[in-house]
């Protein structure tokens, strides 16, 4: 069936503002980090996709290893784009990254200009896009000059490969070395991708206070944790579930362990609010006012139509904060 989008998906999103920039970004924003890969089912794909932007989600986060197998998420991506959101490209935001292993040899990881532009110019073909809307380092590099790697996104803003670029997993220090850089060169930096959700709050001391100093926008990563934070894990891990998936090493039953009283606890707020988990923990994450967006993995579109529901209550009680505060540092 050919695919047609909601008439009404612009009704419930919200748009928050990147910074002082003109663009806004979908509060929710899908990721395709896991779930879109050649292990996963196509239908699945398409339908997670179709119902995300049915809610108004525009924003679509990838990056060249994102599968399994790598480079496989952004294929599937192009394919689904092609065949049924061809009609929509303005409509959407499509990110992709480099700086993670890629490729063998020397030139397929980091951030070289060389790794950059040859992963950018990959991602292309993979997507069939003619451009992406953000393309972002994904990790700092050690052992590449800064400038290098602010020069090599500066050109794919040039050559018309990237509209805007973007840095993720920097630090509060690394962002301003770099923000310097792009402001010299008047590259459009216009967003910072951190880990952020109730379990990960390093970002609070450092790079979110270095953001607001330059009027600048973050999107978070693992808003929910991997999972963590829904009620997915309440009462064990389920069999279709990531931390029991052999092809996603990233989330282990040992960690669903430690957490369980901690989520346990969070839950309770949360059923108070009369939210899931899950929501409570998206509308945390966009409590913060430099937080543009919040990234969501999703292995159903069930799961897109319930977190998209975060929206509807977004507000916390003083009361609330603090009992949360109280419950993560016990
Ligand atoms: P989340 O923290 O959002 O976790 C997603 C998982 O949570 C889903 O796969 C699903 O797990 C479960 N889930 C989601 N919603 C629900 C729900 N309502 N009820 C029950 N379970 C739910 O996401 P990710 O860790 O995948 O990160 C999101 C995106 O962030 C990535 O796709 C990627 O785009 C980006 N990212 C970027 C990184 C970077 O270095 N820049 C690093 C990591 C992620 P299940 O599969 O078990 O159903």
């Amino acid at each position: 069936m050919i695919y047609q989008a909601a008439s009404q998906r612009y009704e419930r999103m919200v748009y928050r503002s990147l910074g002082t920039s003109g663009v806004k970004l979908s509060a929710i924003g899908l990721g395709l980090w896991n779930n879109f890969g050649s292990v996963d089912a196509n239908d699945r794909q398409a339908a997670i996709i179709h119902q995300a932007f049915d809610l108004g989600i525009t924003y679509f986060d990838l990056a060249n290893n994102y599968g399994p197998e790598p480079g496989s998420a952004e294929t599937n991506f192009g394919r689904i784009l092609a065949r049924d959101l061809h009609a929509y490209r303005d409509e959407l935001f499509i990110a992709s990254k480099a700086g993670y292993v890629m490729w063998p040899g020397p030139y397929g990881n980091w951030g070289s200009r060389k790794s950059l532009i040859a992963s950018a110019d990959q991602s292309l073909r993979r997507t069939g896009l003619d451009y992406f809307d953000v393309f972002y380092t994904h990790r700092p590099d050690p052992q590449t000059d800064p400038e290098e790697t602010a020069l090599a996104l500066d050109q794919l803003v040039r050559s018309g490969k990237t509209l805007y670029v973007g840095l993720s997993n920097y630090n509060g220090e690394q962002t301003r070395q770099m923000a310097q850089i792009f402001r010299e060169l008047r590259t459009p930096y216009i967003i910072n991708q951190p880990r952020y959700n109730l379990l990960n709050r390093q970002i609070e001391t450092d790079l979110l206070p270095e953001l607001a100093n330059q009027h600048q926008a973050a999107v978070s990563f693992s808003s929910l944790c991997q999972g963590l934070l829904t009620d997915k894990y309440l009462h064990g891990v389920p069999a279709d579930s990531r931390a029991n998936k052999a092809t996603i090493p990233f989330l282990h039953p040992v960690q669903v362990d430690q957490t369980l009283q901690t989520i346990q606890a969070l839950n309770q707020v949360a059923q108070r609010r009369h939210q899931s988990l899950a929501q409570m923990a998206l509308a945390w994450n966009l409590r913060q006012p430099t937080m543009a967006s919040v990234l969501i993995g999703a292995s159903r579109p069930e799961q897109v139509v319930a977190n998209v529901q975060a929206l509807d209550h977004l507000d916390f009680t003083p009361a609330e904060l603090t009992e949360i505060d109280t419950i993560l540092d016990r």
